[in-house]
């Protein structure tokens, strides 16, 4: 079992599979992309295997895979066949912009993969595109309604941006009501590749909460797991849930059990904390697996107490993009 230092368990990791992404969206990083990562810096689809095994070796029991967008690799499937195999898994989930999921849903439906958050920041196309910076509205709508027909457990993640989509938070809950989603609202993260520093945000969950309370008085708050970073209502006569995200309040440090391993190796324990160390030729080298678990062990002991303490030592936390460092 992995504990930290300050005695939190470690059982969830989020793999980023890779840096690239078929989207833009302008809160992540600038039209123009990023320095994404030459191909050699990335793993490999077997690295990325092995490791998974090794941490689940160490403690670990549900891996999410994100990216970058999980979906532009082409050997993504190989990767999720062989967690399937993993004993002690117990829980492989996957973050998506659901533009390039549709070939394979029949199969992860197979593995018995359920668990699929979808990024949707707008349902009015307009929006979207403004947001994504990209043409596939339709594709990714059509995917999402797929996911929920076919019986996934579908949660939708929406950042609240100021001046952009506040205007659709309502309407994605009424366009919501009849399936059995959650829909999440996070706050927006100044990890956008430079394009745009804040130290405050106009829409923090307590405000998306009033927000969304002057339309529906009637909601209920949720029990929820204790290692959850959402707090999670009830709107009466909906069928789904919403949850709202303090991602830049950082309300929820004191129970995170979560490490993050970038595409490129380097080992994350707070999103708003430097890299700890990079994994990629230890990975590579002999020994692989003595070293590695010596390295997470290093790591998990020495994290941050919260997201702020973490943001403090790390100068230049703001300059990464989200797309780099897996959401
Ligand atoms: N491509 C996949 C997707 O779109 O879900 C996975 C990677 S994406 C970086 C993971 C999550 O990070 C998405 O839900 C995205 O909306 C969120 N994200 C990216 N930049 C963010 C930011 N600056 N603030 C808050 N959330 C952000």
């Amino acid at each position: 079992m992995l504990i930290d230092n300050h005695n939190r368990k470690i059982n969830y990791l989020r793999l980023a599979v890779t840096d690239r992404c078929n989207l833009r969206c302008n809160y992540c990083m600038p039209s123009e992309g990023i320095n994404f990562s030459k191909n050699d810096k990335l793993f490999t689809i077997d690295e990325l295997a092995r490791l998974s095994k090794i941490m689940v070796e160490m403690g670990v029991d549900k891996i999410r895979l994100t990216g970058g967008e999980p979906f532009v690799r082409k050997d993504l499937m190989v990767l999720l066949r062989q967690l399937s195999t993993l004993d002690g898994l117990q829980d492989i989930s996957i973050t998506t912009n659901a533009t390039l999921i549709g070939p394979y849903i029949d199969e992860l439906k197979e593995l018995g993969i359920k668990n699929i958050n979808v990024s949707l920041d707008a349902i009015n196309r307009e929006t979207f595109e403004r947001i994504t910076r990209r043409d596939q509205y339709d594709t990714v709508h059509n995917n999402l309604i797929r996911l929920i027909t076919e019986g996934f457990n579908v949660r939708i993640n929406f950042i609240a941006l100021e001046h952009q989509n506040i205007q659709d938070i309502l309407p994605i809950l009424e366009l919501m009501k009849h399936y059995p989603v959650s829909v999440r609202f996070l706050e927006e993260m100044p990890f956008n590749g430079g394009s745009k520093k804040f130290n405050t945000i106009a829409w923090d969950y307590k405000r998306i909460l009033e927000h969304i309370r002057s339309e529906y008085p009637e909601i209920e708050k949720l029990e929820s797991p204790k290692t959850s970073t959402s707090i999670n209502y009830k709107i009466k006569g909906h069928a789904g849930t919403f949850g709202l995200i303090p991602s830049f309040t950082r309300t929820f440090c004191g129970s995170c059990n979560r490490l993050r391993i970038s595409a490129t190796g380097d080992v994350i324990t707070c999103l708003y904390g430097k890299p700890k160390m990079n994994l990629r030729t230890l990975m590579r080298n002999e020994n692989a697996e003595e070293n590695v678990k010596k390295e997470i062990l290093r790591a998990v002991g020495s994290r941050a107490k919260t997201g702020f303490e973490a943001q403090e030592k790390h100068t230049g936390v703001f300059d990464s993009s989200m797309t780099s460092i897996g959401g």
